[in-house]
C-alpha cells in the first residue's frame, strides 16, 4: 500500500480519492474550496493545508483538477516538494501539450509522470468504473496499475507523455458529436409526430446504439440537463481537440461543428448544465421553445 497525495477533490477527485482510501492507501488530500475535505475526512483519508502538505514525502502524488491554469499552478508546487522518484499522475483532462511538459519537467527532478485522463463522468468515479487513457513509460503504468485498478474498470497505455490525453480528446470528439445527433434526432422525430420515446428505445437495439443512447435518452426526453458533466468543461475539451488537430495539421470538421455547437450552448447561458443540453441548442435552431 502506498502514501498518496491528492489534490483536487471536486466530483470526480472526491470519489476517488474515498476508492483509494477503500483499497487500503494513506491519502492525503487537498483541495481549494475546504467542503471536500471534510467529506475525504468522513471517508478515512486526512485533509492537507497546501499542496505542499499534501505531496511532502508521499509515494504517489495525484491531481484531479479543471483545467490546464490550475495544472500547470498545481504541479509548479509539487515539482518543488515532492520527494524524488514519486509517482505522479494526472487524471485532470488538459491539453497533450501540458502533458508533454509535466512529463519533461518531471523527469528533469526525478519525478515518473503519467498523464491519465478519465472517461465514464460522475457514475464512472463513484462506482470506480473510469475508463483510464494513459501516456507515459511502460515502468511507470505498472508501477500506477494498483492506483488504476482502485477507481477503473479499462486502462490502456496508449504512448508516451501526452498521448492519454490525446486519446481524451478523441473520446470528447465522438461524445460532444454522438450528443449534438441525438440531439437532432429528438427533435425531428418529436416534430413528426412519432413517438420519440418508443423510436429512441428501437434506436438504442440498433447500429445507432450507444452509451449516451443507453444512458441519457431519458433524461433528454425529459428536459432532464442536471450535471453531470458540465457544458462549460466540454467547451474547454473541444478547445484541445481543435488545437491538437491544428498542431497535427489534420482537419475535423464534423468536430469544429459540434465545437461551434458547445459554444452555442454556453452563449445561451447553459454552460452549467450536462453537455446533454445540447438538446436545448438543436430546439432553438429549429424555432422550438425550451421547456
Ligand atoms: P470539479 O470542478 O468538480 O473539481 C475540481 C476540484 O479542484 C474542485 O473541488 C476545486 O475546488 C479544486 N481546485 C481547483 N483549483 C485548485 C487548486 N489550485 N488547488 C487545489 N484545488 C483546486 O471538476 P470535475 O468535474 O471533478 O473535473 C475534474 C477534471 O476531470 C476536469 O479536467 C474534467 O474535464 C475531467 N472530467 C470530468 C468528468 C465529469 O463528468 N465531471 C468526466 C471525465 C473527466
Amino acid at each position: 500500500m502506498s502514501s498518496i497525495g491528492f489534490i483536487g477533490l471536486g466530483i470526480m477527485g472526491g470519489p476517488m480519492a474515498g476508492h483509494l482510501v477503500a483499497a487500503g492507501h494513506e491519502v492525503t488530500g487537498y483541495n481549494r474550496s475546504p467542503g471536500a475535505l471534510e467529506k475525504l475526512k468522513a471517508a478515512g483519508g486526512a485533509a492537507a493545508g497546501s499542496v505542499a502538505a499534501a505531496v511532502a514525502g508521499r509515494d504517489i502524488v495525484i491531481t484531479m483538477l479543471p483545467q490546464d491554469e490550475q495544472v500547470v499552478e498545481v504541479f509548479s508546487e509539487i515539482l518543488e516538494h515532492a520527494k524524488p522518484g514519486a509517482l505522479y499522475i494526472d487524471f485532470s483532462t488538459v491539453t497533450p501539450k501540458t502533458s508533454e511538459w509535466t512529463g519533461a519537467e518531471g523527469a528533469k527532478r526525478g519525478l515518473r509522470v503519467l498523464d491519465a485522463p478519465v472517461s465514464g463522468g460522475e457514475p464512472g468515479a463513484i462506482n470506480a468504473a473510469l475508463s483510464i487513457m494513459v501516456g507515459g513509460s511502460e515502468a511507470d503504468f505498472e508501477a500506477a496499475k494498483p492506483v488504476f485498478a482502485a477507481v477503473g474498470k479499462t486502462y490502456e497505455l496508449v504512448g508516451p507523455n501526452g498521448s492519454g490525453q490525446v486519446v481524451k480528446a478523441a473520446n470528447q470528439l465522438i461524445v460532444g458529436g454522438t450528443y449534438a445527433l441525438v440531439a437532432e434526432a429528438i427533435v425531428l422525430m418529436e416534430s413528426l409526430g412519432a413517438d420519440a420515446a418508443k423510436g429512441l428505445d428501437v434506436l438504442a437495439g440498433g447500429l445507432a446504439g450507444s452509451k449516451i443512447l443507453e444512458l441519457k435518452r431519458k433524461s433528454m426526453l425529459e428536459r432532464d440537463f442536471r450535471p453531470g458533466f458540465r457544458i462549460d468543461l466540454h467547451h474547454k475539451d473541444m478547445g484541445i481537440i481543435t488545437q491538437a488537430a491544428r498542431d497535427a495539421e489534420v482537419t475535423i470538421p464534423m468536430g469544429a461543428l459540434t465545437a461551434q455547437l458547445i459554444a452555442a450552448a454556453r452563449a445561451m447561458g447553459h454552460g452549467s448544465l450536462d453537455h446533454s443540453a445540447l438538446q436545448l441548442v438543436a430546439e432553438a435552431l429549429s424555432g422550438k421553445a425550451n421547456s
